[in-house]
């Protein structure tokens, strides 16, 4: 089945979707995106990604692309047109294209672009790699300081997953003044004596959708909570650790720069929370 995507307005085979080449997503990374799963064939806290996509656009002057109402129907059309039971969609919006390539933002004439389409991903909730657990590497954060805003800058995540892929490992947590800031894709928490640990949120992280969740799940299930900054050798003492973001749920980890959590499998916590999150998640799609 060919796939259907979404360019401005229109619903068109991926083959024909076309974008300029002087779109400031693609000359400037001029972009923001959101990422939302999809289970059961309905959308995981589409409400939470539409409000981090008006502050993204917001903190950087952006126009909006369209209503959140529009951007439901686009999302659950894509959804059905696609065939999608278990999966994502991809949003992207970008300053647009002037015709040129000028680092001065264009005026406001100049639409925005939007971009959206769907990947399939059967067996999302069921995956074999949350049964196994991750394992990640630490490296340096070098990032721009405002990971608060979802900019499509990934080159370096993407970097830090080849690194981790290089060193036999499945992800990297970014490590910076000495302490750990977040996954190249998700955020970041340990376990220690029954207390789940996490940086708070500052302009030095993204603000998780799911981070947002699964906090309030884990109170709720009258865990200890400690929003605090850590550091990775903290972290390799823990007794268990793990990650959270849409595309992946609750991911435990077992092991970080070698050294095994616990006895090298998922830890209750993690799994736990996973399971209750994915409960929550699917009573509450849309
Ligand atoms: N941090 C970073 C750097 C991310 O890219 C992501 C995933 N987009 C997350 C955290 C997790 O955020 P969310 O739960 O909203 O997917």
């Amino acid at each position: 089945m060919t796939r259907t995507v979404y360019v401005n307005g229109e619903y068109l085979p991926e083959t024909e979707a076309k974008v300029s080449i002087f779109d400031r997503g693609f000359l400037f990374a001029d972009a923001v995106y959101e990422v939302t799963s999809v289970l059961d064939g309905k959308l995981i806290d589409f409400e939470g990604h539409a409000v981090r996509l008006e502050r993204s656009l917001n903190e950087l002057d952006m126009q909006s692309a369209c209503t959140k109402e529009e951007l439901l129907g686009i999302h659950r059309k894509l959804v059905e047109l696609n065939e999608i039971e278990e999966g994502l969609v991809y949003l992207q919006v970008s300053r647009g294209s002037d015709g040129d390539r000028d680092f001065v933002f264009p005026s406001e004439d100049t639409k925005p672009t939007l971009v959206l389409f769907t990947q399939n991903k059967p067996g999302l909730a069921n995956s074999p790699a949350a049964q196994k657990g991750a394992k990640v590497i630490s490296i340096d954060d070098i990032r721009w300081g405002r990971r608060d805003i979802k900019t499509v800058q990934l080159l370096y995540p993407s970097m830090g997953k080849m690194m981790a892929k290089a060193a036999g490992a499945d992800d990297a947590w970014l490590v910076e003044d000495g302490y750990v800031t977040e996954g190249t894709s998700n955020n970041a928490y340990y376990v220690k004596d029954g207390k789940i640990i996490t940086r708070p949120l500052s302009n030095d992280i993204l603000h998780g959708i799911t981070r947002k969740a699964v906090l309030r799940l884990a109170e709720e299930a009258q865990m200890t909570i400690e929003e605090r900054l850590f550091t990775i050798d903290e972290a390799k003492e823990a007794d268990e650790a793990f990650t959270t973001s849409a595309s992946a749920f609750v991911m435990p980890v077992v092991e970080i720069d070698g050294a095994q959590l616990g006895d090298g499998t998922p830890g209750p916590i993690a799994k736990r929370l996973r399971e209750i999150y994915l409960e929550e998640a699917r009573a509450k799609a849309i």
